[in-house]
Parts: C-alpha cells; structure tokens; sequence
C-alpha cells in the first residue's frame, strides 16, 4: 500500500513510521520546514521512547520519506491520512477544524486516482462529512471515499500502543473503503488484534467517549483522594482496593495532581460543546472539567500550605513539568498552572526535568532549569514532585532533606510515602488522598 501521512506530529510520525513497518511505502508530510529538516537528517522532532531506531530503520529500508510537499505524496496514493492537530479553538472550547479542512482541501487539488481520505485526528461528529463535501466541492471530479480511524496511542508508548492496540476503529461508508482500511492494518488484524468496523459518525463518537471516560475515572479518584484527605483513609489502599474489582479495573485509578496533557483537557471540552450545540448537555463530562481545574489548583494551596502559606522569597524545586513521564509534551500540563502561580508568589522556582526543557522554556518564564535533582534541592525551601518520571522514583531522599534549607515535600503522585519521607529527614510531607505530617 502506499500511504500519504499528512501531519508528523505525536501521532502522524509515530502510525507513519509504524505503517512503514509494516512494510507500507509512506510519506509523512509537513508544513514546518523545522521539523521536516530535522526529520530529514535523520532526528525525530519529538522525544518518545524507540521512535528514532524504527524510524532509521525503516527510512533505510526505503520505505519511508519526509517530504514538505503534499501534491506529490497524495499522487498516487491509496490512502491519505489526516494527522494534523486539532486543538482547542480559542474562545469557545471547540476543537479547531482549520487544520483538518486545509489538509482536506489541499488533498482534494492532489488526487489523482481513487484513495480513501483517512482522518486520524480527533474530530467531532459529522467531521468526516464534512471532509467529504469539502473534497466534493474543491474538486468534483475525483473519485475517494473517507474513512474515520481514531487513534489511541498514549505519548512515551505510543509504538507499543500502535504495534499491539487494544482495537483499531475503522469508520466507513463503502465496501471499498473498508477494503483498504483492512490491506493497511492486515499485519495487526492477522494477529488477532481486533478491528471494529462501524460508520463514520460512530467512530467519530468513540474516541471522544473513550477520552472522557477515561478523565472522568481519574477525575474520580482525584475526588476521592481529597475527601480521603479529611476522612483519614488511604487513596492508594482505596483505589487498589476499587480497581481489583474486574468491572471497574486498575488503570487510571492513581490519584495526582489533575489530568493534563494534549488529549484529555481539549478532547473533553469539544465533546461538552457538541453536547452543548446538539442541545443535549454532557453535564457528567463538564463537572469534570470543572473538578480538575480545581483539583490543579488545590495543589497550588498544598504548595503554599506547606511552605507555611508564603512562597514569597523561597526557593522551591520542581521535579517534573511534563504532563507524564516519557513524553517531552507540555501542552496543558498541570505544572503550566502549578509553576506559574509559584513564581507569581515570588517563589524562585528551580526546575528539573528529563525532556521538559525544550518546551517548557518557553512556556514558564522566570524559572531555571537544573539539570540534577540533588543541585536543584540544595539550600531549597521545598521539593515538589509534579512528574513521576523513573529518575525521581528511586531519590536517595535522606541525601536531598540533608541539602535542604528547609526539608518539606510536596509529592503529588504519591511515589514515596510518608514513613520514609519521615524517616529521610523531611519535617513535612504532603502528598495526595494521604495522611500526611508536619
Ligand atoms: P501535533 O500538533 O503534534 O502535530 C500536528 C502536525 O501537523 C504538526 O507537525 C503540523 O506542522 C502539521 N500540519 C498541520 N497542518 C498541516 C498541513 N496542512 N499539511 C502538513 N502538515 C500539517 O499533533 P498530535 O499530537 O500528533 O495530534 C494530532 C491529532 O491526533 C489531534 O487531533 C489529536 O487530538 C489526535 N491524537 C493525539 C494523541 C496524542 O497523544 N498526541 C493521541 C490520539 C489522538
């Protein structure tokens, strides 16, 4: 098969690569000329775990290439994918389609023979439709079908996530089109990963549903760990004790500092807002939104309780600004409202964070990166663990109270625990849903 990836961000780069895997001949297209240089020597824009070998290897096998122009990978091609961003639109909460429909008209000049015109993107309902009438319009002509094929990768193991999916959503109209989508995923679907055919509108509504649910369950736990909090129980023996139930299971259930990242917080909002347009308000989906927006900032509160209510003048080590381990993304991390409400106090905030810097220097101003969490906690006034990156899982926690000026930890993933924070030297330690001291 020969496939067009139009977009080579977390998601277009990592199914382009693993297409190609597959043994697919791909093009991945861009529009930042950053990127595609970068991508062209040989680097991978973005930092996830085992992409820059696949990648090398496949690129060496011949069969993947970078390109910037998109006429030139369409021609030709049997399926062209969507995957540009779909973020939140300013002002109102709905995803913004301007990406999608610019690749959908650009595609539509570019066809050549039939291709099925796949959009990866999240989108709301009647997206695809619209994809269609778009293509329709710019170019009457041609001959295509549009496929919706939502994808569920998670960011720091995404290749594991595209190699082995719990299931792929292939939404279709046409035989022929479902023809295609299955010669594309043949080598996962003759694993016996499942592939679930549906139409347009409900895959569409599968992925949204799929977020939603999934920010509700950690939303969920985060409102237990705060009542945790006043009852005296434990929110790690509790959502241990929940989670071993086989109907409502393990995942998802740890408590922390608020959902955040690239998905969840924009993908929510868009499915209150279709809610909202279709006249059938998602009052569960926009109580959640509204809990974790308090859930961030209450640890903004913990912060500042533990430092025994000013931060002014203090100097406070941040462990962590990604939204997750294993992922260099920021977008909508909860240290983006954390960190500056700290240094807006007058807190001198040090930084530590195993790919955060790239991006998070340009989005919190007035902090200094650090490249060592013993560096970044001597002489400091707190330590706050907002990531539960694997470097700071293991901290040889009496060596960092001994270099504190004042040893007092905030860890909002409950990583430690508060025996052998007591034990390491710290005279206060808070954490999520605990009983916590000092
Ligand atoms: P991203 O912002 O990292 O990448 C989008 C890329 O598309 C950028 O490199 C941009 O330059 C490029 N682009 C935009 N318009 C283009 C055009 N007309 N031609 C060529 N390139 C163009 O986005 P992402 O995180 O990969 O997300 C893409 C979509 O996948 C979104 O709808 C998102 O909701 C969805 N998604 C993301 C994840 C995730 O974990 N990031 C998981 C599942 C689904």
């Amino acid at each position: 098969m020969k496939i067009a990836m139009i977009g080579t961000g977390y998601v277009g780069l990592v199914s382009g690569v693993c297409f190609s895997d597959f043994g697919h001949e791909v093009i991945c297209v861009d529009k930042d000329p950053a990127k595609l240089a970068k991508l062209n020597a040989g680097d991978v824009p973005i930092y996830e775990p085992g992409l820059d070998d696949l990648m090398a290897k496949n690129v060496a096998a011949g069969r993947l290439t970078f390109s910037g122009n998109l006429a030139e990978a369409v021609a030709g091609a049997d399926a062209v994918f969507i995957a540009v961003g779909t973020p939140t639109r300013r002002g109102d909460g709905h995803a913004d389609l301007t990406y999608v429909m610019a690749a959908a008209t650009e595609i539509a000049q570019a066809l050549t023979d039939y291709a099925v015109v796949v959009t990866k993107s999240t989108v709301p309902v009647g997206t695809n439709a619209r994809v269609a009438e778009t293509i329709r319009a710019a170019n009457p002509d041609v001959d295509f079908d549009v496929a919706s094929n939502p994808e569920f990768l998670r960011e720091g193991a995404a290749i594991d996530d595209f190699m082995r999916p719990d299931r792929i959503v292939v939404g279709v109209e046409s035989d022929r089109a479902a023809e295609v989508m299955q010669a594309i995923y043949r080598p996962l679907y003759l694993r016996d990963f499942p592939v679930m055919t549906t139409d347009l509108e409900s895959a569409e509504m599968i992925k949204y549903a799929a977020n939603a649910f999934l920010a509700t369950k950690i939303t969920f736990i985060n409102e237990i760990a705060n009542l945790c909090e006043r009852t005296g129980a434990d929110v790690k023996m509790v959502s241990k004790g929940m989670g071993m139930d086989g109907r409502i299971g393990n995942k998802f259930l740890h408590a922390g500092p608020g959902y955040g990242g690239s998905c969840f917080p924009k993908d929510t909002s868009a499915l209150a807002r279709i809610g909202q347009e279709y006249g059938v308000p998602m009052q569960l989906t926009e109580t959640v939104i509204k809990v974790n927006e308090e859930t961030k900032r209450r640890m903004v509160d913990k912060v500042f309780d533990l430092c025994g209510g000013s931060v002014n003048g203090k100097t406070v080590a941040v462990l962590g600004v990604t939204f997750k381990p294993n992922t260099d993304d920021m977008r909508d991390a909860p240290s983006l409202t954390i960190v500056p409400a700290l240094v807006g106090k007058g807190a001198k905030v040090r930084v530590v964070d195993p790919q955060g810097a790239r991006e998070g220097e340009a989005l919190l101003p007035g902090v200094t990166w650090v490249e060592d969490v013993y560096e970044a906690a001597k002489g400091a006034d707190a330590v706050v663990i907002l990531t539960e990156w694997n470097e700071f899982r293991a901290l040889d926690l009496g060596r960092v109270a001994a270099d504190m000026a004042t040893p007092v930890m905030a860890d909002l993933r409950n990583i430690y625990n508060p025996d052998d924070a007591r034990a390491a030297g710290f005279t206060a330690y808070v954490s999520i849903g605990r009983k916590d001291y000092g």
